[in-house]
């Protein structure tokens, strides 16, 4: 039992695998992966939350498609954690462990599924900060270019953005300024007849994209590992006193800044190369209410989606506010064009 417990705080499953799974060996190792019962599974959870289906429903299709699942078994799946990567299990007694086996769909997902608003059911827990100016940093001053920081006034318990650059006196409220930001999001947000189209097109545009930025991603990469090298050269000399601290660290910022560019540009050349329909299916979610998408997630998913939907940023005006990019995520600005497509192509159908 106690290896049993081990194992498990490992994150490695070694009960009996669940519904959707296959045990494989690889190396000398026993893997558990997704099977075909298993993806037909992740499409009940994303009927779930895209199409707002109810278990019963699921289930009626599920059936259509070749799997049988009884309703109880449904609901049972619906609720277990394991299929978004996490482990639970008695001799674990409450606490959840993130597992080493495949992940059938993402937490956010579950979370949605089980209609769960914040992740505290996960051990996480946010600080007051993270809650309320989840836009620090990312938000920038467009007087001087400067990341938004925080602050509370206690007293009120009333939090602010502001730049701390002398003579920009940018001041806001955190509430009006997540509001203006949700504004943005809104205005981003799909009207969507055909998801499934969209889906398919989507998975195409993916499949497509990363046949020509393959050699744009081996690139990247190149570079990527020649400033680590750097990085250790550089290190080197410090240890060995041929330089100081002080041009250490300078040159050591640069690099590093240069290497945050570089997987920034990694990560929209990468999106979708992996798997293609699962990426296409997350982001058309995703597309049809960005907003809500947001606020439902935590401090850390709130500002991975921003950082995706916007790469450098969104620029604050005091007179003007949250100033519009081009500078827009290339996925769902695709959407958007295709959309506009789709949308003429029905008006003249229907002519
Ligand atoms: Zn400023």
């Amino acid at each position: 039992m106690a290896g049993t417990k081990e194992a498990l705080m490992r994150g490695v499953w070694c009960a009996h695998k669940p519904i959707g799974y296959d045990k494989i060996v690889i190396n000398g190792e026993t893997k558990l992966v997704v099977n075909n019962e298993g993806k037909l599974l992740r499409k009940a959870f994303y009927w779930k939350v895209n199409e707002n289906l109810n278990s019963e429903q699921c289930v009626a299709r599920l059936a259509n498609m070749g799997l049988k699942v009884s309703h109880q078994k449904m609901s049972t799946i619906f609720r277990n954690p394991f299929y978004c990567g996490m482990i639970s299990h008695n001799l674990l007694e409450g606490k959840l462990v993130e597992g080493k086996h495949e992940k059938l769909i993402s937490k956010e997902i579950f979370l949605k599924v089980n209609e769960i608003q914040n992740k505290n059911s996960f051990g996480y827990k946010q600080t007051p900060e993270q809650i309320n100016i989840p836009l620090k940093v990312f938000v920038k001053c467009a007087k001087c270019g400067t990341g938004l920081t925080g602050y509370v006034v206690k007293r009120k318990n009333l939090w602010y953005y502001k730049c701390r650059s002398k003579g920009c006196c940018v001041n806001k409220s955190s509430e009006a300024l997540n509001g203006l930001f949700e504004n943005v999001l809104t205005d981003f947000t799909l009207d969507m007849q055909n998801a499934d189209l969209m889906v398919e097109l989507l998975k195409t545009e993916f499949d497509d994209r990363s046949r020509d930025n393959a050699e744009t991603v081996m690139l990247l990469k190149e570079q990527y590992q020649e400033i680590n090298r750097k990085l250790e050269r550089l290190e080197e000399r410090f240890m060995s006193e041929e330089i100081t601290k002080e041009l250490y660290l300078k040159y050591a910022e640069k690099h590093k800044e240069e290497q945050v560019k570089i997987q920034r540009d990694l990560q929209q050349f990468e999106l979708g190369t992996s798997n293609s329909e699962d990426c296409a299916r997350l982001i058309v979610g995703y597309a049809q209410d960005l907003r809500k998408t947001w606020l439902s997630g935590d401090y850390v998913d709130r500002q991975k989606l921003q950082n995706y939907l916007f790469p450098k940023g969104i620029p604050y005006c005091k007179d003007s506010g949250l100033v519009r990019t081009e500078d827009f995520n290339s996925v769902f600005l695709w959407i958007t064009r295709k959309q506009g497509d789709l949308g003429q192509k029905n008006a003249a159908s229907q002519v």
